[in-house]
């Protein structure tokens, strides 16, 4: 007997009719027109039945905040910053838990089962890192948060007021209370050099404690800002192939193309991944332009075609950086598929890769995925395949975690009052 079947479901790589059977929290049958008896049926209608969305790049310690002191009215990276850290002092753990909280109730209704969330380090109190590890204990039934140890101010270029700690030692210590990944900022650091001193110190740290490291790297306009080359090359100086990624890499918009085509095979042969963040690069790149105005996204398809793995992030919804956003990974690939003009058939599939399963594997998750052994965690969508759910940003008509229905929402459908047309419209392809 099982404990659920999802029948007549399509699979985002094609394959019709499939039914899925759950006993506990893990899928044990995935068969064509499965007919076991169950105790929960759930017909999909052939509708597309994905897992979950994931999120390889998010900041939650400062998610929800806006208008916290004041809105950013430039718009720009640099006064966000500056924002964030006229908030911090005025933080409380408590407020910090409630927002991060909240935001994960918009992701599960979103089904996004999975986030990593940089964690801001530079405070002598780590409030911001005990609130979040707090945040994570308390979702972790529900919702996977791993976390990044972020030195937002620059890990050599930050002092605290006090000259007590420095944001090595703090980055160090948010480790030991349970922080995942190792985070850094090279390109905030106050020279080229440092910036490559701060990539060589915070890879060796990871290597040596057998972590993931996840940098922000060359999140500027500035052509010549190539901490990526120094991250790629120390990973696979340590060894570390598969457990690093490089998070916005902007810079590589502007580069010279006979450079990059030297480094990208230098990225695919460290098994460095990419993560770039297309509602943010897009909206905070290119600000010292005139027109023409660049579009700042990292070169997505070229480093696809190369090999390198790309996910999609959020990176920020209603923050000091970005008003808007509400946790749904659809928009981010939406966007992603825009602004990388990735608008082949092929391409598109690929941007729902990029919000689902390529972060999945860069976060390291456990048995991810529709298949026999893997958590019972997927998400049935309101479309017949990933580009239909890409186009309509199609509603989370169910969202399965561990074999237990935990979000559901009614299908978007509009009412019409017209002669000779028909009643309702659904937005799909008729
Ligand atoms: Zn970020």
């Amino acid at each position: 007997m099982l404990d659920l079947l999802v029948k007549n479901a399509t699979l985002s790589d094609g394959r019709t009719e499939m039914s899925i059977g759950v006993v506990g929290d893990r899928i044990v049958d995935l068969d064509q027109a499965l007919d076991a008896p169950a105790i929960t049926v759930i017909d999909a209608a052939g509708q597309l039945v994905s897992p979950p969305f994931v999120d390889a790049h998010f900041h939650m310690d400062a998610t929800l905040s806006l208008g916290l002191p004041r809105i950013n009215e430039s718009g720009t990276l640099l006064e966000g910053i500056a924002l964030w850290g006229e908030l911090k002092p005025e933080l409380t753990q408590q407020a910090v838990v409630d927002r991060a909280l909240a935001y994960c109730d918009w992701a599960v209704a979103k089904g996004l089962l999975a986030i990593r969330s940089h964690v801001d380090i530079c405070d002598e109190r780590l409030l911001a890192v005990e609130a979040l590890l707090e945040v994570k204990r308390r979702v972790k039934p529900y919702l996977d948060l791993q976390l990044v140890a972020f030195p937002q101010d620059g890990v050599l270029r930050w002092k605290d007021s006090k000259g007590r700690a420095s944001a090595f030692d703090l980055l160090k210590r948010s480790l030991d209370l349970g922080v995942d990944v190792v985070g850094g900022i090279p390109h905030f650091e106050r020279t080229m050099a440092e910036g490559a001193k701060s990539v060589e110190l915070l890879c060796e740290l990871a290597a040596h404690r057998g972590l993931r490291v996840d940098m922000h790297c060359d999140e500027t306009d500035d052509p010549m800002s190539r901490h990526i080359e120094t991250l790629a090359f120390e990973t696979q100086r340590l060894g570390m192939q598969g457990r690093v990624n490089g998070s916005h890499l902007t810079s590589m918009h502007s580069m010279d193309n006979y450079y990059v085509s030297k480094l990208i095979p230098l990225m695919r042969e460290s098994g460095v991944s990419a993560v770039a963040n297309p509602l943010i690069n897009i909206t905070i790149q290119g600000r010292h332009d005139s027109y023409p105005k660049r579009r700042g996204m990292t070169r997505v398809p070229e480093l696809l075609a190369a090999g390198v793995p790309v996910a999609f992030g959020h990176d920020c919804v209603m923050d000091p950086w970005y008003s808007l956003g509400s946790g749904d990974m659809l928009e981010v690939a939406h966007m992603g598929l825009h602004v990388a003009q990735m608008t082949g058939q092929k391409a598109m599939r690929e941007c729902f890769k990029a919000v689902t399963e390529t972060p999945a594997s860069i976060l390291g998750l456990d048995g991810y995925g529709i298949a026999k052994g893997c958590f019972a965690d997927f998400v049935v969508l309101q479309a017949r395949d990933p580009i239909e759910a890409i186009r309509t940003r199609a509603t989370r008509l169910k969202v399965v975690r561990r074999g237990v229905v935990i979000a559901e929402c009614s299908p978007n459908v509009s009412a019409l009052h017209l002669t000779s047309r028909p009643a309702s419209v659904n937005f799909l392809k008729p």
